[in-house]
């Protein structure tokens, strides 16, 4: 038996693998802090993927428009080939690359790496640009320093109060919610989610803002906070600077002119603020958020806004309280901290920093000079692929964007223009359809590595079998491909545990410092928070573990010690609904898939409940439309149409409509999605689409 972690979000769960009477791997919950000894039905039946007849385990090569069985030196070779080519005929930046939330610190470690150092692109960027950019510009912004949980996530399960804005953990990752049982809930989203049922039927709030409004509704919890007396001015005064800034701003959000922009009745908006308020005077509220309040053209500033209302009650730094954001990925944390981001080198370091670079160069032993600068960020970098002044060739890793970027019709025509697209990937997703050259790589069991949750732990992936024949993990893609780039190979190993201790020398003194990260202290089950520095002494004390469980209790990470309030200021959605486009579109998760849904639309107990696109809405807006429970829609916005089942729910917003992002081709969302990205963070606007529904044929 092997105990690790499950594949998928960010919660991390533990489990234990084991042989059934198949000789198949089964997937048993196995005791850890954030899972309590739970999975979700995800988790349960990851394994399934193991031994899918989807799996690929030879490299293909495309012929005539077909692709083909090949051997590796030969897709290795033609994928070198075609990368060296355009690198020569066009200089380095015709060759890109886009990762994952969902590689292993040290893959993410040694793409980046490969970019800069075996392909010497500046364009790389990452599908995390789409999952939390938003809170972690924000929290930068605010604390110095952005670990999307400061604290474990079992602090929270004491709070009497935690207020989640745009998180619907009761569906994203359901063993959470163990931890929400006995606090009182406030949930703000459009929809009422399993977890908005929850804080209903135990006596928590809904505030069912309408989309793109999250921002003035948080000014208006601060004006109606403050006008109760639940600020706490100690510690605005001694903790933190620019509350003037913030408040200039909310001063005008009373709660009936918040009421008229979000929609949210005034007296939910005072009870809110009042639950919230109460318990921050005891020091036991936390302020969550997710995806709901950060995939916004404003989501830098929609999170800023949160982060103000909790520093106004003076929760961050402090033991029973606090805020966080959710992170969506398995490894969506680390995935942003060492290097595979447009802007960034190990360590979470800017990659303009003079002293990054110099640190980072001396480590890949080439020059500060010769490390390239930032490239474009993911949505950016998709859009400019085979245009005249774009990359020619991308090589992805662990990521899908035919299904889960923006605006997926002109994805796809941008990743048909590439003169070489090379996919690595254990099933032939929908981007991997399109590919020149596919690489047939190890899955989660099958393979060592470390990832980071969501609290900022570090975990061990540990290897509960070997790869098929024909398949090779995407360490050893890396290392294969750079020698033929004319990279030294020693720069390019393929064992975790060493690319692990290089990520560790790189990110030493930087803002996610890995430096005193041991993987024997996690296979002996020492829980490692970063950040964790190596102890400074010559001989360290072998029972000091480095850790930082909890960040910021006596000092934000700015020189002056300080958070800082932002200035939050509503701009509203970047598109606007009209008579051929009158509702709005949200796009989230469902339970049973996990995000482009290459992976879980092939399992079959989840294909079975969840077997295809819905769109939920509430039955008035239906009849209105022509339409009724179980019929077939199209939905369309300005850039595309998808086809979904009309699935109608009382409690769906009449001017709203929400569709699951997991299923492709017809039913894709993100046909409907736009490119409006945040100023900050360049996230998109996944979270509102102006759309019209009309009925669909059954096929
Ligand atoms: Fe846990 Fe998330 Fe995996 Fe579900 S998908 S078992 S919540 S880690």
């Amino acid at each position: 038996m092997s105990t690790t972690h499950c594949p998928y979000c960010a919660l991390q769960c533990a489990m234990h693998l084991e042989p059934g009477p198949d000789g198949n791997l089964r997937a048993r919950p196995a005791p850890f802090p954030t899972n309590r000894g739970g999975l979700c039905r995800k988790g349960w039946t990851a394994p399934d993927l193991l031994t899918h007849p989807d799996r690929l385990t030879t490299p293909l090569i495309r012929h005539n428009g077909h692709l083909e069985p090949a051997t590796w030196e030969q897709a290795l070779d033609t994928a070198a080939h075609h990368l060296d080519h355009l690198r020569r005929t066009h200089g380095p930046d015709a060759n890109a690359v886009y990762g994952s939330g969902s590689l292993t610190n040290e893959k993410a470690y040694l793409l980046g790496k490969f970019a800069r150092l075996a392909l010497g692109t500046s364009q790389i960027d990452y599908n995390g640009r789409f999952c939390m950019s938003s809170a972690a510009a924000a929290t930068n912004h605010a604390f110095g320093l952005d670990r999307g949980l400061p604290f474990p996530l079992t602090d929270i399960a004491t709070a009497q109060v935690v207020l989640l804005a745009g998180a619907n953990p009761a569906e994203t990752m359901p063993p959470m919610m163990g931890h929400l049982a006995a606090p009182t809930l406030i949930v703000i989203d459009p929809r009422r989610t399993p977890t908005a049922q929850q804080a209903l039927d135990h006596g928590g709030l809904h505030l069912a803002p309408r989309p793109g409004t999250d921002l003035p509704l948080a000014l208006g919890l601060l004006h109606a906070a403050r006008t109760a007396g639940h600020l706490d001015h100690t510690y605005i005064e001694q903790r933190t600077t620019g509350f003037r800034t913030t408040w200039a701003q909310a001063a005008a959000h009373w709660p009936e002119r918040t009421e008229e922009i979000t929609g949210v009745p005034a007296h939910h908006i005072r009870a809110a603020a009042d639950l919230l308020g109460h318990a921050a005077r005891n020091r036991s509220a936390y302020i969550l958020t997710g995806r709901g309040s950060e995939q916004h053209a404003t989501g830098t500033a929609t999170a800023g806004a949160w982060i103000d209302l909790a520093l106004a009650l003076g929760l961050p730094g402090r033991t029973g309280s606090g805020y966080g954001c959710i992170t969506g990925q398995g490894n969506g944390q680390g995935g942003r901290e060492h290097g595979q981001k447009a802007d960034q080198l190990p360590g979470y370091r800017h990659i303009t920093d003079p002293d990054a670079r110099t640190h980072i160069a001396h480590l890949w032993n080439t020059t500060p000079h010769d490390l390239p600068g930032p490239g474009r960020s993911a949505t950016e970098l998709l859009a400019a692929l085979g245009t005249p002044h774009g990359p020619r060739s991308l090589f992805v890793m662990g990521s899908n964007p035919a299904v889960s970027a923006p605006d997926t019709t002109l994805i796809k025509k941008r990743l048909a223009a590439l003169d070489h697209l090379i996919v690595c990937d254990f099933v032939l997703s929908e981007t991997a359809q399109q590919a020149h050259v596919v690489l047939p790589t190890a899955q989660w069991a099958e393979e060592e590595g470390t990832m980071t949750n969501l609290e900022g732990r570090l975990l061990r992936r540990t290897r509960a079998q070997n790869p098929p024949p024909g398949v090779r993990t995407d360490l050893q893609v890396l290392s294969d491909l750079a020698p033929r780039l004319g990279a030294d190979p020693h720069h390019f190993p393929h064992d975790a545990d060493t690319v692990l201790a290089e990520l560790a020398r790189a990110s030493a003194g930087g803002r996610a410092d890995y430096s005193g990260i041991d993987p024997h202290h996690l296979t002996a089950g020492h829980p490692q928070y970063w950040p964790a520095p190596r102890p400074t002494t010559t001989e360290p004390d072998p029972d000091r573990v480095p850790s930082t469980p909890r960040m910021f209790l006596d000092t934000f990470a700015h020189p002056d010690g300080r958070a800082r309030f932002s200035t939050p200021t509503h701009h509203g959605p970047a598109e606007t609904t009209d008579t051929h486009y009158p509702l709005w579109a949200t796009t989230g998760r469902l339970l049973g898939h996990y995000q482009s849904g290459a992976q879980t639309r092939r399992i079959r107990e989840l294909a079975t409940t969840d077997p295809e696109a819905t769109v939920q809405i509430h039955p008035d807006t239906a009849a209105h439309h022509g339409l009724t429970h179980g019929a077939r829609a199209h939905l369309t916005s300005r850039r595309g149409t998808m086809t979904a089942r009309v699935h109608t729910t009382p409690t769906a917003r009449h001017d709203t409509v929400f569709v699951p992002f997991h299923y492709a081709h017809d039913q894709a969302a993100n046909t409907l999605t736009q490119h409006a990205l945040d100023p900050t963070s360049r996230m998109p606007e996944f979270k509102v689409s102006a759309v019209r529904i009309t009925p669909a044929p059954d096929p």
